[in-house]
């Protein structure tokens, strides 16, 4: 039986950290790092997402602020927003919360964010500069998963790590992430053929695909470490009785909310890995966490101090 690797308490020993450097800075520069987030249109789940970011900023003594602007906004006035915040001083770190409308052009608008304020670390020059292994920002939810295979105090150099997914925001980063860190990397997608054959040989296994439960017990290698960055809605109560029998909190989403959130990851597969990260409470605390670490490092980046 393996052990849960819970979320919170390696999210609140990084936001702890963050909290007593923002302290610091704010003592010898006089200002709090600051984070600036954009918001096109009306979307709730981005709403929700924008208001925990500015609470997360305040709770951290970091400046933490939003900017909304209505779904018809064009990419020339979407543009003028972004080089305004480029060039505001009081500005360390952008973020444009995704998605955006349909008519808006995303890796456009990504392009236009200052690399050094690119706390989402999505820009070309941000993913540059990690496949060359230099300082830059780095996206937040692979920098979490970083932190967590920290915590459970598996060594990345030599192992078998397995990633399950190639986007640009979770995928391809980690697959860089934990190259620099002399991982040895699969990566595998959509076409992947013999997908459970592949991710059965991981030591360290990450599923980031957005599959409710896809991954079962024959993807796992015995004693593997399991990190789950999926989260799915699902609302059929027989899958969610199958996945986790009586479980009350469970039982109390679905008549809450109408649905619970699952991984990627069956977490019947707990019998077979050393680790599994849950969802929720797994990998969500710690993006939130990392993007906190991040506007940090954008301030000291644009001051030379990083
Ligand atoms: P995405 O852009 O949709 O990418 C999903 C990836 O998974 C794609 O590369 C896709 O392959 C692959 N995939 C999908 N179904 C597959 C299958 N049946 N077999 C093999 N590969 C398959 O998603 P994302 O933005 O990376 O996010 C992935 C999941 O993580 C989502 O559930 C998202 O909500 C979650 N997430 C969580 C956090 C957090 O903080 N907890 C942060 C970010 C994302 P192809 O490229 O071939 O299509």
């Amino acid at each position: 039986m393996g052990m849960w690797l819970e979320g919170k308490p390696v999210a609140d020993r990084v936001r702890e950290a963050v909290k007593e450097e923002a302290a610091r800075l704010k003592e010898t520069h006089g200002a709090a790092p600051g984070l600036t987030a954009v918001l096109v249109g009306d979307n709730k789940s981005s709403q929700s997402y924008v208001r925990t970011k500015e609470n997360a900023c305040r709770a951290l003594g970091l400046n933490g602020r939003s900017i909304h602007l209505p779904a018809e906004t064009s990419m020339d006035e979407l543009r003028k927003v972004i080089e305004g915040l480029n060039a505001d001083e009081t500005v360390d770190a952008i973020l444009v919360q995704l998605p955006l409308p349909g008519h808006l052009r995303t890796n456009e608008v990504i392009g236009w964010i200052r690399p050094d304020k690119d706390v989402d670390g999505i820009h070309p020059a941000s993913l540059g500069l990690l496949v060359q292994n230099q300082p830059g920002l780095r996206p937040c939810t692979p920098l979490g998963v970083l932190e967590l295979i920290k915590a459970a105090g598996v060594a990345i150099e030599g192992r078998d790590v397995v990633i399950i997914g190639r986007s640009l925001i979770v995928g391809k980063p980690m697959a860089a992430l934990v190259t620099n860190a002399s991982g040895t990397v699969t990566i595998c997608h959509s076409k992947t053929k013999d997908l459970a054959g592949a991710a059965a040989r991981a030591d360290i296994l990450i599923a980031a695909m957005g599959q409710a439960a896809f991954v079962g017990r024959d993807f796992v290698k015995p004693g593997a470490l399991v990190i789950d960055v999926g989260t799915s809605a699902v609302s059929d109560p027989e899958k969610i009785r199958t996945l986790f029998g009586d479980d009350p909190a469970r039982a109390r989403d679905l008549a809450e909310k109408g649905y619970t959130l699952v991984g990627d990851v069956d977490p019947r597969v707990i019998d077979k890995a050393a680790w599994l990260t849950p969802v929720p409470k797994g990998v969500g605390p710690l993006t939130i966490a990392m993007l906190m670490k991040n506007t940090l490092e954008a301030f000291k980046l644009r001051r030379n101090l990083a």
